[in-house]
């Protein structure tokens, strides 16, 4: 089985303890491949070798540091089927969408390759005829970026490709349980002509390798993007050495139908941003305020186009949902299908495992549309991360823009 390794100082590296984790297919739970699996000493062996590394490439100009994003960006797209295949296998997503994933980690390169060029600064009016007052911006040190298996190569390349414009040295560590495409793209990435320790990769639990990154007082910036409860912890330990920090965190988007809707168009894009990546988004549609005069024609759409989406293993050209990332993600959504149920929602479809031989070994779920619902239901008010379309009808925009507001999250709304 191929063996995954970690990047530090410009060296595919094993970690210092011997440890590998065997990585598997959602879809069937058969090994797809093994990872190094570092600790708190590989990591802070990788944050070493970014800080020897960072007065190097803080001095280069940044048209030159866009050149080599440019290039990596080319031997990202030249390996983007690899990568994909990968993505698709460990992380469950239909092989088109994981297609466009690693295409828009390319982007990010190209992207920031250009956006290095423009990191402007100000001129501020002195008080004095004697001073002149600038901001100038400069690379701040070694960045930590720490990312989760949902959109595991996007999320990495949307952090570290700023890092490394800006002239920041990086170790990234992505999640633990689907680092392979997320390792091909860094290896491009390294591939490109970064000189050694600019772009180092760790692998290993959030709680040694996550920790040491955020506590290691040689990162002097730390970007996240996972759950809330992880992000306080971070937010908390970063605060003691005064980090600077980017926290992208959990989320809980409602969706509102208006009475003069297009009903069919509000129903696909509804369905659509529901059910992609299986619900595994944190801007999905989480729950749907429907205009009662349009309730019932718009859950008719919305189940009829959700009944004609194919559910399968995602190497499989035809689908358009693949398994559920694991069978945490999966329980969880069931528990809260039973919480609903139980304080009085219906199901309209879905609302279970599919039936057939294919999806026995497979983290797969129906994807589910539920009717009446309330606020008391712990789905409209916890983040679901699984394929429902929880339903919910108002009679005034004024009562559809209170119960869109009545959360504690704020990330997205549709
Ligand atoms: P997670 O918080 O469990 O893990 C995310 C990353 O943090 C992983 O690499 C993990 O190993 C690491 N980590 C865990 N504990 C750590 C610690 N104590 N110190 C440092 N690092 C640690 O999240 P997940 O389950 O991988 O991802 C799902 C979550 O991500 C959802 O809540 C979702 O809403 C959120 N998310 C948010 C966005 C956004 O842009 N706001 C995008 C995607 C996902």
């Amino acid at each position: 089985m191929k063996r995954f390794k970690m990047l530090i100082d410009g060296v595919a590296t094993e970690s210092i303890s011997g440890r590998v984790a065997t990585i598997k297919n959602p879809a069937n739970q058969e090994p797809v491949a093994e990872v190094s699996f570092g600790g708190r000493v590989d990591a802070a062996l990788a944050l070493k070798a970014a800080e020897r590394a960072f007065p190097g490439w803080a001095k280069i100009e940044p048209q030159r540091r866009g050149e080599i994003l440019h290039r990596a960006s080319d031997l990202v797209r030249e390996k983007a089927e690899e990568i994909a295949r990968l993505l698709t296998q460990e992380q469950g997503k239909p092989l088109r969408y994981a297609r466009n994933e690693v295409l828009s980690s390319a982007e990010a390169l190209d992207y920031y390759a250009e956006e290095g060029k423009r990191n402007f600064g100000e001129i501020v009016p002195s008080a004095s005829k004697r001073s002149r007052s600038l901001v100038i911006s400069q690379p701040l040190g070694v960045a930590a970026v720490i990312s989760p298996w949902n959109y595991p190569v996007d999320l990495l390349a949307w952090k570290l490709a700023p890092a490394l414009a800006a002239g920041c040295t990086v170790v990234a560590k992505p999640s633990s349980k689907a680092p392979l495409a997320a390792t091909e793209f860094v290896m491009a990435t390294e591939e490109a002509g970064l000189p050694p320790g600019v772009l180092n990769l760790v692998h290993g639990s959030g709680r040694d390798v996550g920790s040491e990154l955020v506590e290691n007082p040689i990162s002097r910036k730390v970007s996240f993007t996972g759950e809330t409860t992880t992000g306080k912890e971070i937010m908390e330990k970063a605060s003691r050495h005064v980090k600077r920090l980017s926290l992208e965190l959990g989320g809980h988007s409602p969706a509102i139908v208006c009475e003069d809707a297009k009903i069919e168009e509000a129903a696909e894009a509804c369905m659509y941003r529901a059910f992609s990546n299986m619900g595994q988004i944190c801007i999905s549609v989480n729950r749907i305020y429907v205009h009662d005069a349009v309730a019932e024609e718009f859950a008719d759409e919305l189940v009829k186009m959700t009944k004609k989406l194919r559910i399968g293993g995602g190497l499989d050209p035809d689908v358009d949902l693949g398994p559920m990332f694991s069978e945490a993600q999966r329980q969880k959504t069931k528990d809260q299908i039973a919480d609903a149920l139980d304080k009085g929602a219906t199901i309209l479809c879905g609302g279970s495992e599919p039936e057939g031989e294919e999806f026995r070994r497979g983290f797969f779920f129906m994807p589910t549309v539920l009717d009446r619902m309330d606020h008391s239901m712990r789905m409209m008010r916890e983040e679901t991360f699984g394929p429902v379309a929880p339903m919910m009808s108002f009679s005034s925009n004024d009562e559809a823009l209170r119960l869109a507001n009545d959360s504690r999250y704020g990330l997205a709304a549709y």
